[in-house]
């Protein structure tokens, strides 16, 4: 299989790496989540209780912060070891908007997203915010994953919010992830938003395995 790059973008909780790991799995393909790279960055900056966008890419350089494959998936390593767990705490999903605006930060992670799908060699689905319009601008296939937002917040209080712990609640779950979208869609650099010629994809009223299959059957157009 050639190099190619599915580009999913959408906000918070919208099912982009449930979605990108399923297709992957159906199309052979590597799925890689680029939020989980911003939230080890901020785990590191959080241990630094550093903001200043430099400093906070030498303390990642530091601590051998990298994408590698694990099975499947291209996750971030940290200290020679992959980082999961720790990168869904609250405090790391509280901070990771405001890190992820940081310019030096952004340019930084875009380097390593498209240096670690250079070494592939393979098909690849990458989720995030701006995979379609700044990272891979010229994927043969752009997906924007949006569903309203209770329907989000619900299916992340399902889901355990991804091992994120905190309240229960679902007005505040929407509230936090309302905020989130709020500030990744106006910060100045690669805001979250679609790209031109991006598929819309509403998921509030579809069954998982129906938006897994738009997305495969639109993969299969398009690449072939
Ligand atoms: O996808 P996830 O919710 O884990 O992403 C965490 C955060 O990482 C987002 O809220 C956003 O601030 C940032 N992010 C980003 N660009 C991406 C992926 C994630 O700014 N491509």
């Amino acid at each position: 299989m050639k190099l190619t790059v599915v580009a999913l973008d959408g906000p918070s909780a919208s099912g982009k790496s449930s979605t990108g790991k399923a297709v992957a799995q159906a199309l052979g393909f590597k799925h890689l989540d680029s939020g989980a790279l911003y939230r080890a960055i901020t785990l590191v900056a959080i241990g630094l209780r550093e903001d200043d966008g430099l400093a906070i890419v030498g303390g990642c350089e530091s601590r051998s912060l990298h994408l590698a494959p694990l099975g499947s998936e291209i996750v971030p390593y940290l200290d020679g070891e992959p980082v999961s767990d720790q990168i869904r705490s609250p405090a790391v999903t509280r901070d990771v908007s405001q890190v992820s605006a940081l310019p030096e930060v952004r340019r930084w992670v875009t380097a390593e997203l498209r240096l670690a799908v250079s070494k592939l060699g393979c098909g690849v689905v990458v989720d995030g915010r701006d995979i379609g319009t700044a990272v891979f601008p010229k994927a043969p296939l752009k997906i924007y994953l949006v569903a309203e937002p209770l329907v989000r917040a619900r299916r992340r209080m399902r889901q355990g919010g991804r091992g994120e712990s905190g309240p229960k609640d679902l007005t505040l779950e929407a509230e936090r992830l309302r905020a989130r979208d709020e500030a990744d869609s106006s910060r100045e650099v690669a805001p979250l938003r679609p790209a031109p010629d991006a598929v819309h994809i509403d998921t509030t009223h579809l069954a998982f395995q129906d938006q897994v299959a738009r997305v495969v059957d639109l993969a299969r157009k398009v690449l072939g």
